[in-house]
């Protein structure tokens, strides 16, 4: 379970703890510094409503059909790829899972490929022992228990090893549609700084967002916030002179 962090400055600079894709030494190192030239500043409160729409009003002019960066081929294999992401970039993972689901893109064939193969092709990935265990069990439930396919809800997905809210959320958004978001430490930055929903763990950012993004948003809201915080809105040196929406942000360590 994430640990709460008590601060919102700290969180807006920080991200979830726990980790996500794209969390790294350089990031770390970025936290540390933003956080404590904005340690000294207040937050303000989270935006209005009429700030947040326009938010995502200005992110679908921008990408009217943002999409994920990670690959697959099928439900099963976007689920395999987003539990690999933990701690990993989507750039590193793609790299592993391309030779991977060419070789088992299915429950059975991941099973019938075996644990000691997969952890060789997915080497290259942090915590690659663990992550191969949790895959081949969550090969072996969908198999028993759900025929085969993905589960189309939270609460059953969230019953397969290794796969937590986040994954259950980028999941059914991805392959069903759901208006659900997964927070990440993208999410969770980015979130927490401009204010739109502010909250010390990744499931008080899920339910705030849930809250104040207008529905006709909610479907991409999940895409749209973690691009925006891997291309614009970085942990360290965020590029806010060409942010699209540097006139709404409110967060105090902004470079405008
Ligand atoms: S102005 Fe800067 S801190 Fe604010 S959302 Fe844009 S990139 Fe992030």
């Amino acid at each position: 379970m994430a640990k709460r962090i008590t601060s919102s400055t700290k969180a807006a600079a920080k991200g979830p703890q726990g980790g996500a894709a794209g969390t790294g030494a350089a990031e770390a190192k970025g936290r540390s510094s933003t956080a404590k030239k904005s340690q000294a500043q207040a937050m303000p409160p989270a935006a209005d409503p009429e700030t947040v729409a326009e938010v995502f009003r200005r992110f679908e002019a921008a990408n009217p059909h943002p999409k994920g960066e990670l690959e697959y081929v099928n439900p099963f294999t976007l689920l395999v790829a987003v539990v690999l992401s933990a701690q990993a970039t989507d750039v590193a993972v793609n790299k592993a899972t391309r030779a991977l689901f060419a070789a088992a893109d299915t429950p059975a064939k991941m099973l019938a490929l075996g644990e000691e193969k997969l952890k060789a092709m997915i080497k290259s990935l942090g915590f690659y022992n663990m992550k191969a265990k949790n895959v081949i069990a969550l090969s072996k439930r969908l198999c028993k228990d759900f025929g085969g396919e993905v589960p189309q809800s939270r609460q059953a997905l969230e019953s397969l090893p290794g796969v937590g809210r986040k994954t259950a959320n980028i999941v059914l958004n991805t392959i069903y549609g759901k208006p659900f978001i997964g927070v990440d430490t993208h999410v969770f930055r980015v979130s927490n700084r401009i204010p739109l929903a502010i909250g010390g763990t990744p499931l008080e950012v899920e339910q705030g967002l849930e809250k104040i993004v207008p529905r006709r948003y909610l479907r991409h809201a999940h895409h749209w916030l973690i691009l925006h915080g891997r291309y614009t809105c970085k942990a360290r040196q965020p590029d806010c002179p060409r942010c699209l929406i540097n006139d709404l942000c409110r967060w105090p360590g902004k470079r405008v």
